[in-house]
């Protein structure tokens, strides 16, 4: 009997709640527990506070986005406050699209 087309071969069905590629951030309990032991151990933006100004962190953000291949390790994540981190956040998606990075391709 022959085979299928590849185009007609239905791909193997994954449970809703299944990512098709694991993420290598910390989810869940890990994830918030992570997240605050960072934020106890340094508690100040970090960007802020090398601007002279004190501000308590509210964010934990990924010096390289894991976007552009940044680790989920300690030493890739800093403390920032709200502003500073929707800042950063929006330097790195201005700076995505113009270099077409994190741009899902539709071909
Ligand atoms: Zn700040």
């Amino acid at each position: 009997m022959p085979s299928r087309p590849p185009s007609l071969i239905k791909p193997k069905p994954r449970k809703a709640w299944a990512h098709s590629k694991p993420s290598p951030r910390l989810r869940g309990r890990a994830g918030v527990a992570d997240r605050r032991s960072i934020l106890s151990d340094e508690p100040l933006c970090r960007t802020c506070v090398k601007a002279g100004r004190v501000t308590a962190a509210t964010v934990v953000d990924h010096i390289v986005p894991l976007s552009e291949g940044g680790s989920d390790d300690r030493s890739n994540k800093q403390p920032l406050c709200t502003p500073c981190h929707d800042a950063k956040s929006k330097a790195e998606r201005a700076a995505a699209q113009t270099r077409g990075v994190g741009r899902k391709s539709r071909a």
